[in-house]
């Protein structure tokens, strides 16, 4: 490739900080919230225009059950349970969907019992609650490089409308997604096969209600080739229940690359207006719809990981594993979609499902013992912790774990789980002036457990 040299020149330092974090996500905003709440300088930096990431700007808005199998035990609080009360204040701010009665009920995390989130009103909150953490935000600002010295990592250049900058501060956490600070400081980067779980644009459309069985529409092969792959996965926005979110499955590619991601971009939008013609040409009610809302950023699955001290293996996951310094639990299944636009849910109770293009489902066993089964399974500090670079943590969904436990650990309350933790961990290392290698896992989970999270 053609290159050129760009000069060098001074950039300011706009601030000095004890821990700043990129990327804000829910993940990334639950990380400066803990550790500003712990007394920590903090600066959170967010490309966007709001904060909440995929779960507000790219309209994925379920959060699934914070309960294990049981239903009946709680095993997730912390900030997720704190959003989800502060969303329940608000009118239309959140809708419950709750689990089955009775004793024997299978546990489908991901149909009975979960939470559906207003986006817009989540954006909100997240601005809220920064503010009232003392976090400084910086919205509209990408990460652009790390500053080294001596081998260090000693600040971050950012890029905004006020032009190059640079956060110089003493640990940094890492919650981009795609892992953009672990990969530049050297950590090692992977991907787990030549196919990632696909992104998907997310569109809000009115009129919903109205049509007939539009997701089986969509499902037909012809259908499926004119929008250029599987569509479906519909969810009504809190107190509109005539305006669906509704998804369009798309690329297995890996959008951390910038062709990709435009290509990825635009042709998802095209995809919707697809869809809205085949709505318009073959239901009586077609052109009472109307298009209201597309994400402002296609939802992204999987990218790249970063290698860190322990990789979560899929077993660790389906047998339930415990680990002493445990930061995170949760009960979602291994949910893995494919690039045949299959998807297979492999749960704790040891049955799978496994779902075809056409969205007709089977049941299988996976597992053909009789247990004792788990109801839970948790994640240890050590998948957000590089081996080398002593003040920089992983959250996220660049976290370290094989593929099957990535379709489980993906999930945003587990994830924001881990965002908790790296606020956490970077404020024990910052207290006791050390590496973040070095914080005690002990200390770390009643520090957790003082500010909210559940620790088992
Ligand atoms: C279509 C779809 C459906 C899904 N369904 C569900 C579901 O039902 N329930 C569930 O729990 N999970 C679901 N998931 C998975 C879940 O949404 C994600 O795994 C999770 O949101 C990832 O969280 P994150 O914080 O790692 O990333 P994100 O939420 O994407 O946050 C990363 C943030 O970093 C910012 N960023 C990136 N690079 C930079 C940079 N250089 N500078 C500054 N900021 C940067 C981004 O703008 C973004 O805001 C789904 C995902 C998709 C795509």
């Amino acid at each position: 490739m053609d290159t050129i040299r760009e000069p060098a020149r001074n950039i300011p330092v706009v601030q000095d900080v004890d821990i700043v974090v990129l990327g804000g996500g829910c993940t990334g905003v639950f990380a400066a919230i803990r550790a500003a709440r712990l007394g920590a300088k903090v600066a959170i930096v967010e490309a966007a225009n709001a904060f909440g990431g995929t779960a507000t700007n790219g309209f994925v808005c379920i959060w699934h059950t914070l309960t294990d199998t049981t239903f009946k035990k709680q095993i997730i609080a912390g900030l997720t349970q704190e959003m989800i009360d502060r969303l329940r204040r608000i009118p239309n701010g959140i809708r419950i969907h709750m689990p089955p009665e009775g004793d024997n009920v299978p546990y489908r995390g991901a149909n009975y019992h979960n939470y559906h989130l207003n986006t817009e009103e989540m954006k909100i909150e997240l601005d809220q609650m920064i503010l009232e953490a003392g976090v400084t935000p910086y919205l509209h600002t990408r990460y652009a490089a790390p500053y080294m010295e001596d081998g260090k990592l000693k600040a971050v250049i950012i890029e905004n409308r006020s032009g190059r900058s640079a956060i110089r501060a003493k640990y940094f956490i890492d919650a981009t997604a795609d892992g953009y600070l672990g990969a530049d400081v050297g950590m090692e980067v992977y991907y787990h096969d030549t196919c990632v779980l696909p992104a998907t644009m997310g569109a809000r459309v009115w009129g919903w209600n109205n049509l007939t069985e539009p997701n089986k529409r969509l499902r037909t092969p012809e259908s499926q080739k004119r929008i250029g792959g599987r569509a479906g996965w519909d969810d009504m926005v809190p107190g509109a229940d005539n305006v669906c979110s509704w998804f369009k499955s798309q690329f297995p590619e890996d959008c951390s690359k910038a062709d990709v991601l435009t290509r990825g971009e635009m042709d998802a939008r095209r995809a919707i207006r697809e869809m809205m013609n085949i709505f318009r040409e073959q239901d009586p009610h077609g052109n009472e719809l109307s298009l209201v809302a597309l994400a402002s950023m296609i939802g992204i699955r999987e990218t790249r990981q970063l290698k860190c001290t322990y990789q979560v293996k899929t077993d660790d996951i389906l047998y339930g594993h415990e680990f002493e310094d445990a930061i995170a639990y949760c009960s979602y299944p291994s949910d893995i979609h494919t690039a045949q636009h299959i998807s297979i849910f492999r749960y704790l109770d040891g049955g799978e499902r496994r779902g075809s293009p056409q969205g007709e489902s089977i049941y299988v066993r996976w597992r053909d013992d009789d247990g004792p089964y788990p109801t839970y399974w948790q994640l240890p500090y050590r998948c957000l912790l590089p081996e080398k670079v002593e003040n920089l943590l992983i959250c996220g969904r660049a976290i370290d774990t094989d593929k099957g436990a990535f379709g489980a650990a993906r999930v945003m309350i587990c994830l924001n789980q881990t965002g908790e933790a790296c606020g956490v961990a970077a404020y024990e290392a910052l207290n006791n002036n050390s590496t973040v290698q070095k914080v005690d896992p002990a200390a770390l989970r009643q520090r957790m457990q003082a500010g909210g999270s559940i620790m088992l």
